[in-house]
Protein backbone atom coordinates (compact mmCIF):
# COMPACT_ATOMS: atom_id res chain seq x y z
CA UNK A 1 0.00 0.00 0.00
CA UNK A 2 1.24 3.32 -0.80
CA UNK A 3 0.42 6.91 -0.79
CA UNK A 4 -0.06 8.11 -4.49
CA UNK A 5 -1.91 11.28 -3.83
CA UNK A 6 -1.26 13.69 -1.42
CA UNK A 7 -2.64 17.18 -1.61
CA UNK A 8 -3.11 19.86 0.66
CA UNK A 9 -6.83 21.37 1.48
CA UNK A 10 -6.06 23.63 3.83
CA UNK A 11 -4.71 25.53 6.96
CA UNK A 12 -6.99 26.12 9.99
CA UNK A 13 -6.44 28.12 14.32
CA UNK A 14 -9.35 26.26 15.37
CA UNK A 15 -10.56 22.41 14.97
CA UNK A 16 -14.32 24.36 14.04
CA UNK A 17 -12.67 25.55 11.63
CA UNK A 18 -11.39 22.50 9.99
CA UNK A 19 -12.58 20.62 6.68
CA UNK A 20 -15.69 18.22 6.26
CA UNK A 21 -15.29 15.37 8.48
CA UNK A 22 -16.63 13.06 5.66
CA UNK A 23 -13.32 11.16 6.04
CA UNK A 24 -11.52 9.43 8.19
CA UNK A 25 -8.37 11.29 9.84
CA UNK A 26 -4.82 10.41 11.07
CA UNK A 27 -2.42 13.21 12.60
CA UNK A 28 0.71 13.86 13.72
CA UNK A 29 2.15 15.70 16.72
CA UNK A 30 5.59 15.50 18.55
CA UNK A 31 8.24 18.18 19.91
CA UNK A 32 9.36 20.44 17.63
CA UNK A 33 12.44 18.92 15.67
CA UNK A 34 11.49 15.62 16.65
CA UNK A 35 11.51 15.42 12.61
CA UNK A 36 7.38 15.41 11.87
CA UNK A 37 7.76 17.42 8.85
CA UNK A 38 10.36 15.11 7.37
CA UNK A 39 8.45 12.16 8.41
CA UNK A 40 4.95 13.15 6.48
CA UNK A 41 7.03 14.07 3.54
CA UNK A 42 8.79 10.72 3.23
CA UNK A 43 5.14 9.10 3.69
CA UNK A 44 3.93 11.06 0.86
CA UNK A 45 7.12 10.81 -1.19
CA UNK A 46 7.25 14.77 -1.40
CA UNK A 47 9.73 16.78 -0.69
CA UNK A 48 8.14 19.82 0.64
CA UNK A 49 4.81 18.91 1.54
CA UNK A 50 5.51 19.45 5.06
CA UNK A 51 7.41 22.56 5.91
CA UNK A 52 10.66 21.06 7.16
CA UNK A 53 11.37 23.41 10.49
CA UNK A 54 14.10 25.44 12.05
CA UNK A 55 11.43 28.64 12.64
CA UNK A 56 10.16 28.43 16.26
CA UNK A 57 8.21 31.80 15.64
CA UNK A 58 6.74 30.39 12.72
CA UNK A 59 3.08 30.18 12.86
CA UNK A 60 1.62 27.31 13.76
CA UNK A 61 -1.60 26.21 12.24
CA UNK A 62 -3.70 22.50 11.73
CA UNK A 63 -2.79 21.49 7.99
CA UNK A 64 -4.96 18.96 6.10
CA UNK A 65 -3.97 16.93 3.57
CA UNK A 66 -5.63 14.31 1.81
CA UNK A 67 -4.47 11.56 0.93
CA UNK A 68 -5.40 8.46 -2.32
CA UNK A 69 -8.70 10.77 -2.18
CA UNK A 70 -10.03 8.57 0.90
CA UNK A 71 -8.02 9.69 4.64
CA UNK A 72 -7.23 13.21 6.13
CA UNK A 73 -3.58 13.60 6.77
CA UNK A 74 -3.04 16.38 9.51
CA UNK A 75 0.35 17.64 10.63
CA UNK A 76 -0.47 19.81 14.15
CA UNK A 77 1.19 22.71 15.97
CA UNK A 78 4.19 20.57 17.59
CA UNK A 79 4.34 21.12 21.46
CA UNK A 80 7.48 22.32 23.56
CA UNK A 81 9.34 25.00 21.24
CA UNK A 82 11.91 26.21 23.73
CA UNK A 83 12.03 29.76 21.92
CA UNK A 84 8.49 30.93 22.02
CA UNK A 85 6.88 32.90 24.43
CA UNK A 86 4.91 31.42 26.55
CA UNK A 87 1.88 32.72 25.17
CA UNK A 88 2.64 31.40 22.09
CA UNK A 89 2.59 28.13 23.38
CA UNK A 90 -0.46 28.27 25.54
CA UNK A 91 -2.13 28.90 22.56
CA UNK A 92 -0.56 26.66 20.08
CA UNK A 93 -1.03 23.35 22.86
CA UNK A 94 -4.82 24.40 23.27
CA UNK A 95 -5.10 24.60 19.60
CA UNK A 96 -3.87 20.87 19.08
CA UNK A 97 -5.26 19.93 22.62
CA UNK A 98 -8.94 21.27 21.39
CA UNK A 99 -8.67 19.34 17.81
CA UNK A 100 -7.48 16.08 19.25
CA UNK A 101 -10.42 16.51 21.85
CA UNK A 102 -13.30 17.46 19.59
CA UNK A 103 -12.52 16.35 16.27
CA UNK A 104 -15.30 13.67 15.65
CA UNK A 105 -13.50 11.96 12.59
CA UNK A 106 -10.07 11.56 14.54
CA UNK A 107 -9.12 8.21 14.29
CA UNK A 108 -5.65 7.84 15.60
CA UNK A 109 -2.80 10.50 17.06
CA UNK A 110 0.85 9.51 16.29
CA UNK A 111 2.89 11.23 18.84
CA UNK A 112 6.32 11.33 17.88
CA UNK A 113 9.34 10.90 19.94
CA UNK A 114 13.18 11.13 19.67
CA UNK A 115 14.83 7.89 19.36
CA UNK A 116 18.14 9.06 20.41
CA UNK A 117 16.83 10.33 23.94
CA UNK A 118 15.85 9.16 27.43
CA UNK A 119 12.25 9.81 28.19
CA UNK A 120 11.23 13.15 27.95
CA UNK A 121 8.88 14.87 30.43
CA UNK A 122 7.38 17.10 28.42
CA UNK A 123 6.77 13.75 25.78
CA UNK A 124 5.04 11.37 28.98
CA UNK A 125 2.93 14.31 30.01
CA UNK A 126 1.54 14.88 26.53
CA UNK A 127 1.11 10.98 26.60
CA UNK A 128 -0.34 11.28 29.92
CA UNK A 129 -3.14 13.59 28.98
CA UNK A 130 -3.80 11.99 25.64
CA UNK A 131 -4.04 8.15 27.94
CA UNK A 132 -6.30 10.25 30.65
CA UNK A 133 -8.45 11.80 27.83
CA UNK A 134 -9.15 8.59 26.04
CA UNK A 135 -7.42 9.78 22.68
CA UNK A 136 -6.54 6.57 20.64
CA UNK A 137 -2.76 7.21 19.99
CA UNK A 138 0.46 5.35 18.62
CA UNK A 139 4.14 6.08 19.15
CA UNK A 140 6.25 6.66 15.96
CA UNK A 141 10.34 6.68 17.50
CA UNK A 142 11.97 9.11 14.52
CA UNK A 143 15.46 9.47 13.52
CA UNK A 144 15.99 6.31 14.16
CA UNK A 145 19.30 6.15 11.34
CA UNK A 146 21.31 8.16 13.31
CA UNK A 147 22.13 5.48 15.95
CA UNK A 148 22.63 1.64 16.06
CA UNK A 149 19.72 -0.50 16.11
CA UNK A 150 20.36 -1.58 19.72
CA UNK A 151 20.73 1.40 20.54
CA UNK A 152 17.00 2.58 19.40
CA UNK A 153 15.56 -0.67 20.43
CA UNK A 154 17.12 0.81 24.24
CA UNK A 155 15.51 3.74 23.86
CA UNK A 156 11.98 2.32 23.30
CA UNK A 157 12.54 -0.63 26.06
CA UNK A 158 13.31 2.69 28.60
CA UNK A 159 10.03 4.63 27.27
CA UNK A 160 8.24 1.81 27.54
CA UNK A 161 9.06 1.09 30.94
CA UNK A 162 8.12 4.84 31.56
CA UNK A 163 4.65 4.40 30.55
CA UNK A 164 3.98 1.23 32.12
CA UNK A 165 4.52 3.09 35.55
CA UNK A 166 1.08 4.24 34.90
CA UNK A 167 -0.51 2.07 31.83
CA UNK A 168 -1.54 -1.76 32.15
CA UNK A 169 -1.95 -1.62 28.47
CA UNK A 170 0.86 0.12 26.35
CA UNK A 171 0.52 1.76 22.87
CA UNK A 172 1.44 0.56 19.36
CA UNK A 173 5.06 1.55 18.53
CA UNK A 174 6.25 2.09 14.88
CA UNK A 175 10.18 2.90 14.40
CA UNK A 176 10.77 5.28 11.83
CA UNK A 177 13.87 6.97 9.63
CA UNK A 178 13.07 10.01 6.99
CA UNK A 179 16.20 9.08 6.00
CA UNK A 180 16.34 5.53 5.14
CA UNK A 181 12.60 4.98 5.11
CA UNK A 182 12.27 2.69 7.92
CA UNK A 183 8.70 2.75 9.68
CA UNK A 184 6.89 3.61 6.11
CA UNK A 185 5.12 0.36 5.30
CA UNK A 186 4.77 -0.07 8.96
CA UNK A 187 2.60 3.37 9.22
CA UNK A 188 0.90 3.52 6.09
CA UNK A 189 -0.41 -0.33 6.10
CA UNK A 190 -1.64 0.57 9.99
CA UNK A 191 -3.45 3.59 8.73
CA UNK A 192 -4.69 1.64 5.73
CA UNK A 193 -5.66 -1.55 7.88
CA UNK A 194 -7.56 0.50 10.28
CA UNK A 195 -9.51 2.35 6.92
CA UNK A 196 -10.33 -1.45 5.98
CA UNK A 197 -12.07 -2.33 9.33
CA UNK A 198 -9.45 -4.92 9.90
CA UNK A 199 -8.41 -3.56 13.35
CA UNK A 200 -9.55 -0.54 15.79
P1 LIG B 1 9.81 19.02 12.96
O1 LIG B 1 10.12 20.30 13.67
O2 LIG B 1 9.33 18.00 13.92
O3 LIG B 1 8.90 19.17 11.77
O4 LIG B 1 11.21 18.45 12.45
P2 LIG B 1 11.86 18.47 11.00
O5 LIG B 1 11.24 17.47 10.10
O6 LIG B 1 11.89 19.89 10.53
O7 LIG B 1 13.33 17.93 11.33
C1 LIG B 1 14.18 18.57 12.26
C2 LIG B 1 15.63 18.28 11.87
O8 LIG B 1 15.90 16.88 12.02
C3 LIG B 1 15.94 18.61 10.42
O9 LIG B 1 17.26 19.12 10.36
C4 LIG B 1 15.83 17.28 9.70
O10 LIG B 1 16.62 17.22 8.54
C5 LIG B 1 16.31 16.32 10.77
N1 LIG B 1 15.64 15.00 10.64
C6 LIG B 1 14.31 14.77 10.63
N2 LIG B 1 14.03 13.47 10.53
C7 LIG B 1 15.21 12.82 10.44
C8 LIG B 1 15.59 11.43 10.32
O11 LIG B 1 14.77 10.51 10.26
N3 LIG B 1 16.93 11.17 10.30
C9 LIG B 1 17.88 12.14 10.38
N4 LIG B 1 19.15 11.78 10.35
N5 LIG B 1 17.56 13.44 10.49
C10 LIG B 1 16.25 13.80 10.52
Amino acid sequence: MMIHQAEFIGSSVDYRKCPDVKNPEYAFIGRSNVGKSSLINMLTNRKKLAKISGTPGKTQLINHFLINDKWFLVDLPGYGWAKASKTKKEDWEKMSRDYLLYRSNLVCVFILIDSRLPPQKVDLEFIHWAGENQIPFALIFTKSDKQSKGKTSKSVAAFMKKLKETWAELPPVIVSSAVNGAGKEEIIGFIERINQGKVG
